[in-house]
């Protein structure tokens, strides 16, 4: 830039100082034309009165003319009043005649002059013709002079205009340079420095002298990327702990500007709504298109208000979303943008439900033993007391119900206990065959009462297994009573195998089964295929419930295959973890 501006400056001076000297030049030329021309003039109006005041002939005058046209180096002639020559001196060499301006004029009764270049010698002349009168007779007097148009005149003019001319361009340019040195080169550097500031490079300083306007406003660029310096991080400093707090959150956050642009989004926003790529800075309606979102926005940035509003989104999800204006701190605290922040809360509505139903079910289990309780005492309070055959038979029934209650609140009690842990207690190593030949001598009597033969096989290669006793016991008399309970005649097995590090228990029995469109629903809680026969048996419908709960504690697996009237096959997968 600087170069470019000094190469424009030169260039400037120099045809300033070429046009200088060439119309010096030419001045010069027609001051020096002039002055012969004047010169010449004074002559002739000399020869003129010389001439006139003597009396000569023809001869005498060629004589005179020769004379003089010598002395003073010109050529001279003598023209009469139609333009002819009649007298001239010998060293004129070309026509003279009314052909010639200067005649032409002189002719007309004024005084003519020209300058004409003549080949014949190529050498510039000056002409004047004059009209005048010799001893009474009206004729017109030429003279002709030639100029040196290289003489030392000119040089002299010349060399002085060039000195001049090289002076004034000498001091010109080191006016340029100083220019160029105190106003471009800082104003440079300040460009240079702004716009470096521009792209962030905020510690950047404009190194130029303290004095000066320049060195003012230096100073103040100076003072202002420090002052953007520490806004900037300011913001950077607060836009992370921002950052960091939106990412730590469990809810999704997302906010928006005036624009609906998206200013700020939390990881788990993008997984709340399988969001992909990056979002940032799109309009949010091309992002999540919901009318929910919609209506919460448009009610917020309208109203300046908060508010709150559950939904369903894809997927049966149920979302809670808290929606907030976020108010600028200037402008009187203009609405600027929107805060959402989303909770899924799926799960917490799913577990509401169930527990909702869970009460509703429990009360309706203690209801029914509860009542018949109530009626049997009441009928032996009534008088069937004094009967002893009745009384007995109704204190038998009133013990069923009391054992169903008990039982009753024993797998409720159960189950609380089990989904509120994350991991088993007073885990220790068992061998599996112990704690199944355990299992086979409490529900042997009650398989024998049935006719049903109970059949245990502990396959070699199942090692000890880190369990709580008690919980694998509570699961396999769960399945292996739930076989029994549900098979009128045949058998029912037990196989406990290990296979890729899992412990493997398959009961097999030969009782009614259950249908296929039941057995997604037996694991839940008072779920009862045939609740009659259930209720027969003793059961309180949360055996297999209990049972899921427990191999969830062990991260396993239950299954269940059944054909009605064939028999049911249930399998439980349990990993050996830390084994
Ligand atoms: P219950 O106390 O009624 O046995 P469970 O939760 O143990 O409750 O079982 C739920 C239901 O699953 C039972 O009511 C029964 O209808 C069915 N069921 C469980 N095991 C068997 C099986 N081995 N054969 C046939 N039906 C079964």
């Amino acid at each position: 830039m600087q170069k470019s501006f000094f190469a424009v400056c030169t260039v400037i001076i120099l045809l300033t100082a070429v046009l200088i000297t060439y119309n010096m030049l030419r001045n010069g030329q027609k001051i020096y034309f002039n002055q012969s021309i004047s010169l010449l003039g004074d002559e002739a109006y000399l020869l003129e009165e010389i001439m006139d005041a003597t009396s000569f002939d023809l001869e005498n005058t060629k004589i005179s003319i020769e004379k003089y046209g010598k002395k003073l180096d010109v050529k001279i002639a003598i023209l009469d009043t139609d333009g002819v020559v009649v007298l001239q001196t010998n060293n004129i060499h070309t026509l003279v005649g009314e052909q010639n301006p200067e005649v032409e004029t002189a002719l007309k009764g004024n005084t003519g002059n020209d300058i004409r270049f003549s080949k014949v010698d190529n050498t510039t002349y000056i002409y004047i013709a004059v009209p005048i009168e010799m001893q009474n007779k009206k004729c017109v007097l030429w003279l002709s002079k030639s100029v040196d148009t290289n003489n030392l005149f000119h040089e002299k003019i010349m060399m002085d205009g060039l000195k001049i001319v090289g002076i004034v361009t000498v001091i010109a340019l080191i006016i340029v340079n100083f220019i160029i040195k105190t106003m471009i080169e800082p104003i440079n550097k300040m460009t240079k420095t702004v716009n470096e500031i521009a792209q962030g490079n905020y510690h950047k300083k404009v190194h130029i002298g303290e004095s000066g306007r320049f060195g003012t406003l230096a100073h103040a660029i100076n003072n202002m990327s420090q002052v953007l310096e520490s806004t900037i991080e300011d913001l950077k400093d607060r836009n992370t702990k921002l950052e960091a707090m939106a990412n730590g959150m469990k809810d999704a956050v997302i906010a928006i500007d005036y624009e609906y642009k998206i200013i700020l989004i939390n990881p788990m926003c993008y997984k709340l709504f399988s969001l992909d790529g990056d979002v940032m800075n799109k309009n949010i309606f091309d992002v999540l298109r919901n009318e929910h979102i919609f209506n919460a926005i448009e009610y917020v940035l309208k109203r300046q208000d908060a508010i709150e509003k559950e939904f369903k989104y894809v997927r049966n999800k149920t979302i809670k979303l808290h929606a907030n204006p976020i108010l600028s701190r200037d402008d009187g605290g203009a609405c600027i943008g929107a805060l959402l922040l989303m909770e899924d809360v799926t799960k917490i509505r799913k577990l509401e439900i169930m527990r909702r139903s869970f009460v509703s079910n429990v009360t309706h289990e203690l209801k029914t033993p509860l009542t018949s309780i109530r009626g049997f005492i009441e009928t032996l309070k009534n008088g069937a007391i004094s009967n002893p055959t009745i009384a007995n038979k109704f204190l038998d029934i009133i013990d069923i119900e009391a054992e169903r209650l008990y039982n009753l609140i024993q797998d409720i009690l159960a189950l609380s206990e089990i989904e509120v842990r994350e991991q088993d207690f007073d885990v220790s190593y068992y061998n599996i065959e112990e704690i199944t030949d355990h299992v086979f001598n409490i529900l042997k009597p009650k398989a024998d009462s049935k006719n049903i033969d109970l059949q245990f096989h502990v396959e070699v290669g199942v090692v000890d297994f880190l369990c709580n006793k008690s919980r694998m016991y509570q699961m396999l008399i769960n399945l292996i009573d739930n076989a029994i309970n549900y098979t009128e005649e045949g058998t029912v097995k037990l196989l406990c195998k290990k296979e890729n590090n899992y412990l493997i228990f398959v009961i097999e029995d030969t009782g009614i089964g259950i249908e296929a469109s039941q057995i997604p629903r037996i694991f839940e809680r008072f779920y009862r295929v045939d609740k009659g026969r259930s209720r027969r048996t003793g059961g309180t419908g949360l055996g297999l419930s209990i049972v899921k709960h427990i191999v969830m504690l062990y991260k396993g697996e239950i299954s269940m295959k059944s054909v009605v009237n064939e028999g049911t096959t249930c399998t439980v997968r349990l990993p050996y973890i830390n084994n």
